[in-house]
């Protein structure tokens, strides 16, 4: 059976969706708030994978340090909390009914993926625009983006 798609040319059809991509990734980083733009459009010296790691890490440290915690009555265990600021996700912790904001390190986990979290979208989005940005400039410079 023939698929509804056509695809005419394997390689148009790569560049296509890279191209739609890039301007996902763009679209959602512009939603999260016009604060955050500049931060998560990244930096042009970005040009490794490592340089990149370590804006990440940077910019998550930012992120953090611009948001208000405040302790929710609603918490099991009265901790300062808050929202994510580029997503706006909480975490629903063990009980769906009573959503919580994240603690710090929580916020950090999010932003960065670390521990095994779910990277927030934004975030992620961000982080792949910077990678994809830097592994060009380290082909234009004729190294491996390592
Ligand atoms: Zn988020």
């Amino acid at each position: 059976m023939k698929s509804k798609y056509a695809v005419v040319n394997f390689n148009d059809e790569i560049e296509r969706l890279k191209r739609e991509l890039s301007n996902t990734r763009y679209a959602l980083i512009k939603m999260a708030p016009e604060s955050y733009h500049r931060l998560l459009l990244g930096d042009y010296s970005l040009d490794s994978n490592q340089a990149v790691f370590d804006w990440e890490r940077s910019a998550a440290d930012k992120i953090i340090d611009s948001v208000e915690f405040v302790v929710d009555d609603k918490d099991y265990e009265p901790r300062p909390r808050a929202a994510c600021p580029l997503c706006r996700e909480i975490t629903a912790m063990w009980d769906p009914a009573r959503p919580l904001g994240w603690t710090e390190s929580g916020l950090h986990d999010h932003l960065t993926g670390y521990r095994g979290r779910t990277q927030c979208r934004v975030m992620k989005a961000a982080t792949e625009s910077n990678r994809e940005a830097a592994n060009i400039r380290a082909l234009a410079n004729n190294r491996s983006p390592k």
